[in-house]
């Protein structure tokens, strides 16, 4: 373990220990009969940013026994500082941070151009809260209290939707480039969230051919991770992005069957 990388304490408020009772009570298995994760596949490297020890401490034990480098700040401003420097697979973000908000911390990554896959962790259920944390760069979203075997599972497919590094892809004068998660259109950068970006790489790499409901969904989610209500809801937000602002709409719905880019000429 690294130096910078101490686990955190267990010493903690009555309240944070009664989430972590119920995180351990809404898991469906014990521990110990968990599947360890494939010995032959590199550790996943993740960086938890969590105010709460007791909370963080069992994130973080139940996450290094199921295989992954786990990295832990305790506030939001060293919480940036590490995801800046460091190269992480994913981040787990407490949205209520000391020194730092997460959305904040959320909102400066994407502006420094990570596009390290988020997944946002709060007390907080309301739409409006999950689209704040979306409209920030968040890429997935758990409200406490969450069984830790789902927060695995999600981070697990948000590390497996990432696309490779030099992917970039163009048609019709929209390009997007995967590692910054940035799209640009006559001139216009405009940032992506993961998911948005998921969406408009697959579209770009079949374009103008038609890409399926059922694809796009696979790409973003990983298989029957969503449903088209959701996938509708993204595509909306993505046109709001690089079609609204610009004379010619170029993402066309194909009624029943999926979406495409499609030429202006
Ligand atoms: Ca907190």
């Amino acid at each position: 373990m690294r130096a910078a990388c101490a686990r955190p304490g267990k010493a903690g408020s009555a309240e944070s220990q009664a989430f972590v009772n119920m995180v351990w009570f809404k898991l469906s298995h014990p521990v110990s009969a968990l599947p360890m994760p494939n010995g032959l596949l590199p550790a996943l490297r993740v960086l938890l940013v969590e105010d709460q020890r007791d909370i963080a401490a069992n994130i973080w034990d139940f996450l290094e026994r199921r295989g992954y480098e786990m990295d832990h700040c305790a506030d939001g401003v060293s919480g940036l500082a590490r995801a800046l420097h460091g190269d992480f697979d994913a981040i787990i973000l407490d949205l209520g941070l000391p020194r730092l908000d997460g959305l904040d911390l959320c909102r400066r990554l994407r502006e420094a151009g990570r596009g390290v896959p988020v997944l946002m962790l709060t007390a907080r259920d309301t739409l409006e809260d999950k689209l704040r944390g979306f409209a920030e760069g968040a890429d997935d979203y758990l409200v406490k209290p969450f069984a830790l075997a789902e927060l695995d599972a999600r981070l697990r497919a948000l590390c497996r939707r990432r696309q490779p590094a030099d992917a970039s892809c163009s048609h019709a004068g929209l390009s997007f480039d995967a590692r910054t998660l940035t799209a640009q259109r006559e001139g216009r950068r405009i940032p992506l969230t993961r998911l948005q970006g998921a969406l408009l790489g697959a579209l770009l790499q079949q374009a103008p051919r038609i890409v399926t409901h059922a694809s796009l969904i696979e790409t973003a989610w990983g298989e029957g991770g969503a449903d088209i209500a959701a996938l509708q809801n993204q595509i909306y937000e993505l046109r709001g992005l690089i079609d609204k602002p610009f004379a010619s709409a170029l993402l066309q719905s194909v009624r029943g069957v999926g979406y495409r880019l499609v030429s202006t000429e």
